[in-house]
């Protein structure tokens, strides 16, 4: 298939005719022209918007331009409705059936509520249509919702109860109206459609045709609409709303577009499905204009703000959380590999769990309705129902048929009782009365129904999120690539661990500290080795760490002493911000810029180095990785230890629990690397001044919050 040329994207609106000066409540067509935004089209009523999208058919096809229109309206209905009204299950019958009884006026006049009346007749019962514009008129149309029980239909599409949106297309009035809006659209369809060369997306052959319309809902990028608002409030929403999203089409990688159309799931066939579900973020990102390569962070993403002495952590994590956004690109890995990897848009389920009603036990299956009161015994049919081996007959009212685990329940049984509850003799079974209806029997979709948002954008992979989109068809899944961190250790004093060293000579631990905590956190390492103190070696490892990694950590040298160069050099490249930070352990932390690649400059303390990575480094990071920005969750705990604190600056103290109590390492050297060991965890200590006293209430943060 090919891409798209030309993008049309329709509000439609079931209103009576608009008034001659722009305003919502209209019809917009958004119109992006052979890659060229055109200004919002402006229709005052329906039969005017039908005369346009007419033309621009056929200006676009004779130009020889392909083109999607988009309308913001429902093509099908839920399940089951179209042969209810016309005696056939395909969607478009249910069009041109509408067409046939919907008339409309230049002034917008319409019939819809009669017609809505002529259909719910077909129903026993009241609805499935609601809402009207007078209580008294079209009594076949119920005022309200309350009573109308969705039972032969659901009130709801699949993708609608998927995208989690209020609107049903039974709802006639009151917003939203989206009812009205298809009844008053559908027939204006079923006349395009039948202009050559036009085909409907996902009925039928869309794949090569010339023009495709399809539905589209503005919602999907709700966050961009917002956005363009605030900026200048004074465009009409809805003209907003069909630019944005012409523009945000077009600017879609017709492979990406492609996918969208094509991965839906089977129940669209009937019920139609929104173009894009699931891809909002993506879409909302081309919204706004912004190619999908992310932008570089800026120069200045670390200056703090200034005549600032010391900076509160809560202060500097608020700056770190401004400034920076997530910096990697995107791509699919199998789902097998995407443990720990951060979903870049969100997942929606392909199919729904389970994908059919099946038996939770092993027992046997019946008609609820076909029991009488009291003890029962039934005869048993002959076969059975095992998972993945469906029973293929029906079982008649007043039979049972034995039922496993994870068997799709047959015709004719929607109950079924476990087999302990039993008695068997191999031709029929007898069991206690009180049974309830539907019992042991798992609904379809009870646990996730198809086309639903299953996860977000994100979202970091657990084990158990494996597991849901398996079970939901879904195969590839959309991450970020990995964040590249690189780990460079800075000092004279340094040696390998293995290698010989004299008295004066220390050994490494904070680069295997630092390349675990990295991998632990899921970010891709790059081991830049140590670099002496010393100006030009520093500079090249720096340049090498750029070259390859998205964001650097240093140990060491970041204070202003003689032998700082990490300070000094990011200081020389002009995008030095020394944060004062009032933490404890934490000075000194230095945060810039080198060749576009933000460097977190941790003390070389290991302690200090430990917590400025978990309280500062991680959260930075997690964001420029696509994850949000994520703060440890923490507990109150009673304290098992005596501490005095001066106000001034938040401190972290290495710590367990034990019996039920916070208990701290005996010392707070930030050279006590057996502490960081000992500990489990960190208590953290507010900002103010503190006295506590053993049992006193305290912030527990183990290690498993930060990722560990
Ligand atoms: P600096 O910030 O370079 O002044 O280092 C502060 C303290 O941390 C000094 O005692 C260093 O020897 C020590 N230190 C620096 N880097 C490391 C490292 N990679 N492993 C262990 N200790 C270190
Ligand atoms: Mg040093």
């Amino acid at each position: 298939m090919t891409g798209f040329d030309s993008f049309l994207v329709v509000d439609w609106s079931a209103a009576k005719r608009a008034p001659v000066n722009p305003s919502k409540d209209a019809i917009w067509l958004g119109f992006v022209q052979d890659g060229v935004a055109q200004e919002p089209i402006y229709c005052r009523n329906r039969i005017d918007a039908e005369t346009r999208l007419t033309e621009i058919i056929r200006t676009e096809q004779d130009a020889g331009r392909r083109m999607l229109i988009g309308f913001d309206f429902p093509f099908g209905y839920p399940k089951g409705f179209a042969r209810i009204v016309t005696g056939k299950d395909d969607p478009l019958a249910l069009w041109d059936w509408l067409a046939a009884q919907i008339t409309d006026t230049p002034e917008g006049v319409n019939n819809r509520f009669e017609v809505a009346e002529t259909i719910n007749a077909l129903f026993a019962g009241p609805g499935p249509f609601w809402g009207k514009s007078h209580q008294d008129r079209w009594p076949g149309v119920p005022y309200r919702k309350i009573g109308i029980p969705f039972d032969r239909v659901a009130e709801k599409r699949s993708c609608d109860r998927g995208a989690n949106t209020p609107s049903s297309c039974f709802q006639l009035f009151f917003n939203p109206t989206v009812g009205s809006q298809a009844l008053m659209g559908l027939p204006m369809l079923s006349r395009l459609r039948r202009m050559n060369g036009v085909a409907v997306w996902p009925f039928g052959a869309w794949h090569d045709a010339p023009v495709v319309l399809a539905e589209i809902w503005p919602g999907l990028i709700e966050a961009a609409v917002k956005a363009q608002i605030a900026r200048d409030g004074t465009e009409i929403r809805d003209r907003v709303q069909v630019r944005l999203l012409a523009g945000a089409l077009s600017r879609l990688a017709p492979e990406a577009l492609t996918t969208m159309m094509k991965d839906i799931p089977a129940e669209a066939r009937e019920e139609a499905w929104v173009l894009g579900t699931g891809h909002a973020s993506a879409l909302c990102a081309l919204a706004q204009g912004s190619p999908l390569a992310p932008p570089p962070l800026r120069d200045d993403c670390f200056a703090l703000p200034a005549g600032v002495d010391w900076t509160p952590v809560n202060d500097a994590l608020e700056a770190l959380r401004a400034r920076l956004h997530p910096v990697v690109g995107q791509g699919q890995v199998a789902l097998k590999a995407a443990l720990g990897r951060v979903l870049a848009t969100p997942v929606t389920a392909r199919r729904s769990n389970p994908p059919a009603p099946n038996s939770a036990v092993d027992g046997y299956g019946f008609a609820f309705d076909s029991l009488g009161t009291g003890d029962q015994v039934l005869p048993l049919c002959d076969g059975r129902a095992a998972a993945g081996v469906p029973y293929g007959g029906n079982v008649p009212p007043g039979t049972a048929i034995r039922i496993l685990t994870g068997a799709i329940l047959p015709d004719g049984v929607d109950t079924v009782i476990l087999q302990e509850d039993v008695q068997c003799d191999g031709r029929q079974i007898a069991f206690r009365g009180g049974v309830k209806p539907g019992s042991n029997a798992r609904k379809a979709g009870e646990d996730v129904c198809g086309g639903m948002e299953i996860l977000p954008a994100g979202r970091v992979l657990t084990p158990a999120d494996l597991a849901l989109l398996a079970a939901t068809g879904t195969d590839r899944v959309p991450v970020y690539d990995r964040l590249q961190v690189a780990i460079l250790s800075t000092g004279d004093e340094l040696r390998e661990p293995g290698e010989p060293a004299t008295p004066g000579q220390i050994y490494d631990a904070n680069r295997p500290m630092l390349h675990a905590l990295m991998t632990q956190m899921g970010f891709a390492c790059n081991d830049m080795g140590r670099a002496p103190d010393d100006r030009d070696a520093l500079r090249a490892a720096l340049d090498r760490a750029a070259d390859t990694s998205d964001a650097i950590l240093t140990s060491g040298g970041a204070s202003a002493g003689d032998e700082d160069h990490v300070s000094a050099l990011l200081k020389e490249s002009g995008a030095l911000s020394h944060w004062r930070i009032a933490l404890k352990p934490g000075r000194p932390l230095a945060l810039g810029i080198w060749r576009g690649t933000p460097v977190f400059g941790l003390p070389g303390n290991p302690v200090a180095a430990l917590v400025c990575t978990l309280i500062f480094a991680r959260p930075a990071l997690g964001l420029m990785a696509g994850t949000g920005w994520t703060l440890p969750q923490g507990f109150d705990v009673p304290a098992g230890f005596t501490k005095r604190k001066k106000p001034g600056r938040r401190e972290y103290l290495r710590a367990r629990i034990r019996d039920g109590r916070a208990e701290v390492f005996a010392s707070e050297g930030s050279g006590r690397i057996s502490g960081l060991s000992w500990a489990e965890g960190l208590v953290e200590l507010p900002d103010g001044a503190a006295e506590i006293a053993p049992g006193d209430m305290v912030r527990y943060i183990p290690y498993g919050s930060f990722g560990l």
